[in-house]
């Protein structure tokens, strides 16, 4: 139980989350039940004092926080929350003075998460490519004119992050808020963009210039350190583009433009072996943090699939293996934020560490080695617990330190073995030229290209 006696939080007094079906969030909407309103039903004054928001206000004021998810906020669960008396901001000590629980100014902080449109499809988001339609959009807009726009001009706001779902470059409705940040006379603020990064290219920004008066975080969601992985998990983003995307942003880090850099990892199966790499790529393109997050089932689109992507549980058959990965001392870095998974690290390098299995001690030195030998030693135990997908990883590393005969034909039947035929098919015929294989080896080795061109063809 956390004791919150005489302890207070900030967020209800300032923070304003519009999500997607237009309902108001008075802090993270994972943590709190509580919704305050519609922007589509009403303007931002009625729901900002509204009975929703003085309630909610009120739970903190009484110290009970009735509605706040205990088991979830990080800032209880990691016993973050000041003191009564340690607040001094003269807005937050008039409400806890006064008790009072209608605001005389706006909100601080503006969170856009109302507009899904997206240029990707990464399948721990979403199931397809969503943009708004016609009439979304005309609504949109209104919530912009009515709600968005309003908080700006007025002078109270002082940071506005988009988007929580969606991204900034890729929706019009975003992009419009922006060109009017983007206008001479918008007071400045903190405008934290959370993109995917693959829009946000050199020639995007001058459109945008004006942005540069106000203080620029970033945050780029990437979730792998390799093209291979980057196109399973960020479909149909295009890696090299991303690429020259993060150098210009790290540009921008570099000469001031932007004050704040950051990369994030939603960690699943697909990538986790990645993540020492992708504390290292964020650091070669300038970045502030490497942020690691737990994939989380957020919605029906992982439905039976997410017990296979979150390794966070024992039962996983490669829980240990994501422990033998996080006793990396990389990750000991204050480079590397890992959010909800620094208690797994701390499981795994404590005194009561589980000993590595056998697969997980293959992940041990393949992210020590690197060599051929040990990438494809580990696709073979992938190949053993029936995860052809992440198998073909290990061995198109294989393939790239070995381009053999063999490391490729390994390669092309667990693509096979994972629904790729066209992908495969390559590979195994370059395993037809392989004159070690057996007998045996050959004709499976024919049977399955012969299925291949079958399934390619169909
Ligand atoms: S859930 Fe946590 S962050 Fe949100 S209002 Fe409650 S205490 Fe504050």
């Amino acid at each position: 139980m956390h004791d919150l006696a005489g302890r207070f939080c900030a967020e209800p007094f300032e923070h304003f989350e519009i999500l997607l079906d237009g309902r108001v969030s008075p802090c993270c909407s994972l943590w709190v039940d509580l919704r305050l309103g519609n922007v589509h039903a009403a303007d931002l004054s009625a729901i900002w004092n509204g009975a929703l928001a003085q309630e909610m206000r009120r739970s903190i004021l009484d110290g009970s926080f009735r509605h706040c998810r205990k088991d979830r906020c990080a800032m209880i669960v990691n016993g973050a929350l000041p003191h009564r008396g340690e607040v001094s901001e003269p807005h937050l000590r008039a409400a806890i003075d006064n008790g009072a629980t209608v605001m005389e100014k706006g909100p601080r902080h503006l969170f856009l998460a109302h507009d899904a449109t997206c240029n990707l499809a990464c399948p721990s988001c979403r199931s397809g490519l969503i943009a708004a339609s016609g009439a979304q959009k005309q609504r949109l807009n209104r919530v912009a004119e009515r709600v968005v726009l309003p908080a700006v001009a007025s002078g109270d706001l002082r940071k506005l992050s988009v988007a929580g779902q969606g991204d900034p470059w890729a929706s019009p409705h975003y992009r419009s808020i922006l060109s009017a940040l983007a206008e001479d006379g918008c007071p400045p603020l903190h405008l934290a963009l959370y993109t995917n990064a693959v829009l946000m290219s050199e020639k995007t920004w001058q459109a945008y210039e004006g942005l540069e008066r106000h203080e620029i975080t970033v945050c780029v969601s990437v979730d792998a350190a390799s093209a291979f992985t980057y196109a399973r998990l960020r479909p149909p983003g295009r890696w090299e583009q991303l690429l020259r995307n993060l150098a210009f942003i790290g540009e921008m880090r570099a000469r001031g433009a932007v004050r704040l850099f950051e990369l994030n990892m939603t960690v699943q199966a697909d990538n986790y072996v990645e993540m020492a790499e992708f504390a290292r790529l964020a650091r070669s393109v300038g970045c502030d943090h490497a942020l690691f997050y737990l994939i989380r089932n957020t919605g029906s689109h992982l439905g039976p699939h997410y017990a296979d992507c979150d390794l966070s549980t024992p039962a996983h058959p490669e829980h240990a293996a994501l422990l033998e990965v996080l006793r990396d001392p990389l990750f000991a870095d204050p480079f590397c934020r890992l959010f909800d998974i620094q208690t797994l690290r701390e499981e795994a390098c404590g005194p009561d560490a589980p000993p590595p299995d056998a697969f997980a001690e293959l992940v041990r030195r393949r992210m020590r080695s690197g060599a051929a030998e040990d990438w494809s030693a580990e696709g073979m135990a992938l190949l053993e617990i029936n995860r052809p997908w992440r198998a073909a990883q290990r061995f198109l590393r294989a393939v790239d330190r070995d381009p053999s005969a063999r490391n490729r034909l390994d390669l092309g039947v667990a693509l096979f073995l994972a629904g790729l035929p066209a992908e495969a098919m390559p590979h195994l015929e370059s395993g037809q030229g392989d004159d070690s294989l057996s007998a045996e080896e050959r004709a499976a080795l024919d049977t399955c290209l012969a299925a291949a061109r079958a399934e390619s063809a169909a």
